[in-house]
């Protein structure tokens, strides 16, 4: 039991004849360790050793373990929309957060703080949301009216949502017309 708590303990403390051999009075983390060791028994021959289990030969790399971070997803329908070989990564990732509605928009701080105004300080005449600044403001339709040849939509009477629906079931492949339609989209979002 003493060599359990000593500063540096191994894993060999708790093996005896090939058998684990835990103390009698553990602490808290030593119970939790014990409820998940493997079920085979020790081997006393071979020396103690660390091995990083997301890897099948034991060894650490950052590769693995972002991979084993991350939590598997299904690919959104405007995925290619937003992330394309020739994309310009600052101005994706803007495009990400207003498509995901997560950026701070009025509406959205002044649920954190009610001293903030929710009107749009573009028009002044809505609360500021992510459909309202992109899509609907006054200030944003000029912007898109100079854009819509080129996109082949007029703008008034649809929703940004539909729009993002309509742009990503379009605008697919690596053709030039169609990387310039969504750097175009991307930088109107990102300076809007
Ligand atoms: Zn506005």
């Amino acid at each position: 039991m003493t060599q359990v708590f000593q500063k540096r303990p191994k894993v060999s403390s708790i093996v005896h004849s090939d058998q684990w051999v835990w103390p009698c009075s553990m602490l808290i983390d030593l119970l939790e360790i014990k409820n998940h060791m493997p079920s085979y028994n020790p081997n006393s021959s071979l020396e103690d050793c660390i091995k990083w289990l997301p890897t099948p030969d034991g060894i650490y790399s950052v590769a693995s373990t972002m991979a084993s971070l991350k939590t598997p997803h299904p690919l959104v329908p405007w995925f290619e929309l937003v992330w394309y070989s020739h994309n310009i990564p600052r101005m994706s990732f803007i495009f990400w957060l207003a498509i995901r509605g997560r950026l701070s928009m009025l509406d959205r701080v002044h649920l954190y703080n009610p001293r903030v105004g929710t009107l749009c300080v573009l028009c002044s005449s809505s609360p500021e949301t992510h459909a309202h600044l992109f899509f609907e403001c006054a200030y944003s339709k000029v912007i898109w009216s100079h854009l819509k040849d080129m996109c082949g939509r007029p703008w008034n009477g649809h929703s940004w949502p539909r729009f993002i629906v309509w742009a990503a079931q379009r605008w697919k492949g690596k053709s030039p017309s169609i990387v310039v339609k969504k750097l175009c989209l991307a930088v109107v979002v990102y300076y809007i």
